[in-house]
């Protein structure tokens, strides 16, 4: 089963949620474009998004005191998200 949850190994989070695979923006001084090898994508990084469709909500109670980092390696808040949003309806 997915989850938006993941164990985060950072030392500012205890876990980290990151709603799309790549960013739009493809910044020069990007960090997280070593992730375009986990994806199918051809494409340079800056060039796809891929909404991420977990089956299990948050766990509320799993979060509960917790540091939760939103988009340690995409935009959470990019431009394709009311598109995307559009589409889940
Ligand atoms: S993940 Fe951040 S730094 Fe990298 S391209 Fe997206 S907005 Fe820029």
């Amino acid at each position: 089963m997915r989850d938006y949850l993941t164990k985060s190994n950072l030392p500012v989070s205890d876990y980290v949620v990151n709603p799309y695979v790549g960013c739009p923006h493809g910044c020069k001084y990007c960090y997280a474009s070593f992730m375009k090898r986990f994806t199918a994508h051809d494409e340079p990084w800056g060039s796809f998004v891929d909404a991420k469709m977990c089956d299990k909500p948050i766990n509320i109670k799993k979060i509960a005191g917790k540091e939760v980092f939103l988009s340690s390696v995409t935009d959470c808040y990019n431009s394709a998200e009311e598109k995307k949003e559009r589409q889940m309806r």
